[in-house]
């Protein structure tokens, strides 16, 4: 049975139930043509903007109160998109000639809204997605939301666009709760003012620890950094050239281990010998590891040479902490001001999404690797989760709407023999978000033609 005949006889049994106590105790059902699509982070709104393009509808719901949270208000200020800027555009709006190769985070954010701009995207704020199940009497995804109020939405397609930094992670640390000086993650970070003259502890060593810690630095702290296992440190520029598009230039030259050794040979030559610094670097090279376990390597930004020069100290894991005092793992103990948490985000799939095909309940990913994570079964679909930034975001994107864009006229197609009455405002392609439950203004344009009696507000 089609997801149109199932809502018509779901809606037929309701018109002559319109007291329907368990729709009371629900809240709000909106039927939504076309996909839903959950959060409006940069791969949310490209998912839409491709859709849109294509002709076909969508609805976005975002937890937050703005589009990309994570940019707006989770980001440190001296943010600057860590790839150059033809690697981070998304699909049909390059960035603007006069932005820096490497964009602030400010540049970032006023892309993205000139990008909802341009393609007149809607996002439904403050609504945080709760459940999400597919109804198989329905053939839809019922997608229910709390916010102001508690809403359920269905549809037939389900996008899935939380990113895989939708929480943030800090480890449980023995003594923790004892530790008197401030203990933040990096996304409650701004800058360092605050520190200035102090000693903090930054645990952990990625793209964002590295820049915190050089951010510390400039602002007059005394910063540490734990590193605990052996990383990649790359230079970010080769020669006036990014090493990520060498990288990509190379990997099309030579298999990925001979491009691992020629970035290896630059490191060592440009940032010398890491492991005089504490810094191991891992048996396979920076592109095999990403590509086998997602690890990034870190681009450096500057900070090498100030845990060269000592203004950095390299730590090793942090084994309990007291008062003031963290406690190493090599028996080495040293006191502190503040610790800053950059241990990272983690995908939220698993806490609201009833699946456990597409996505791994342990990492909250999907469970096929790039780049075949994008599509599971019953009309799902994910979105930001290759591990790949925001080029990962812009394949998944344009697949998906392809996708999508061919389901959906295979629907419409179906559809429009079976309209009854059709009014001249009838127009599936802009059909979005009509609100179908309760009953209780018949005199609403409900599409699609679902219910065929009622009839549109504009033709009576
Ligand atoms: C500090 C930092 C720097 C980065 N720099 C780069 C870079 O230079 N280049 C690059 O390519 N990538 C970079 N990334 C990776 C970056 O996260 C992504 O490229 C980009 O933000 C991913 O977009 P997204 O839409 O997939 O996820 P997000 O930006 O995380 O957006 C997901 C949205 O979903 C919403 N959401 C989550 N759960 C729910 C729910 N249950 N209900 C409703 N809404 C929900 C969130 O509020 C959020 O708005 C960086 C990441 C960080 C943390």
């Amino acid at each position: 049975m089609l997801f149109v005949d199932c809502l018509r006889e779901v809606e037929s049994k309701r018109v002559h139930d319109p007291f329907d106590e368990t729709m009371k105790k629900n809240g709000r059902c909106v039927l939504v043509q076309g996909p839903i699509i959950v959060g409006a982070g940069p791969s949310g709104l490209a998912v839409a903007a491709c859709l849109k393009e294509r002709g076909v509808p969508s609805v976005i719901v975002e937890r937050a109160n703005c589009i990309a949270s994570l940019w707006k208000s989770k980001a440190y200020d001296r943010l600057h998109l860590h790839l150059p800027k033809k690697f981070c555009e998304l699909p049909l709006m390059p960035f603007p000639a006069k932005f820096p190769t490497y964009p602030t985070k400010e540049h970032f954010v006023d892309y993205l809204d000139a990008y909802v701009s341009k393609f007149g995207l809607e996002p439904q704020f403050n609504q945080t997605v709760e459940s999400a199940a597919y109804d198989h009497t329905l053939g839809s995804w019922r997608v229910k939301t709390m916010g102001l109020e508690e809403i359920s939405y269905l549809s037939r397609w389900l996008v899935v666009a939380t990113g895989e930094n939708s929480e943030a992670v800090v480890p449980a640390i023995e003594g923790m709760n004892d530790f008197e000086g401030p203990v933040l993650h990096t996304s409650s970070y701004k800058n360092g003012e605050e520190f200035s003259g102090k000693n903090v502890l930054v645990v952990g060593c990625g793209n964002s620890g590295m820049e915190i810690c050089l951010d510390l630095c400039n602002n007059n702290a005394q910063p540490s950094i734990v590193v605990r296992d052996k990383l990649h440190i790359l230079p970010r520029e080769v020669l006036g050239r990014s090493t990520f598009g060498l990288s990509m230039w190379l990997l099309k030259l030579f298999p990925i281990h001979i491009v691992d050794r020629i970035l290896l040979f630059i490191s060592w030559f440009i940032l010398g010998d890491t492991s005089r610094i504490g810094i191991g670097r891992p048996n396979l090279g920076p592109l095999q590891l990403k590509s086998t376990s997602g690890k990034t390597p870190v681009l450096d930004v500057g900070t090498l040479a100030k845990i060269k020069a000592g203004d950095i100290k390299v730590r090793p894991g942090v084994k309990c902490l007291t008062c003031h005092t963290v406690e190493f793992t090599d028996g080495t103990a040293e006191e502190y001001d503040a610790i800053i948490m950059a241990t990272g985000y983690k995908s939220n799939v698993p806490s609201w999404l009833k699946d456990n095909e597409m996505f791994s309940a342990d990492d909250g990913l999907p469970r096929r690797p790039f780049p075949n994570g994008w599509k599971g079964e019953y009309g799902l679909y994910a979105v930001g989760f290759t591990k790949r930034g925001l080029l990962g975001s812009s394949m998944d994107a344009r697949r998906i709407a392809q996708d999508i864009e061919q389901l959906w006229k295979a629907e419409v197609k179906h559809l429009l023999p079976s309209i009854g009455h059709q009014c001249n405002h009838l127009n599936l392609i802009q059909v979005l978000n009509i609100s179908m439950f309760p009953l209780a203004a018949p005199k609403r344009c409900i599409h699609p033609p679902v219910l065929e009696s009622l009839s549109c507000d504009s033709c009576t």
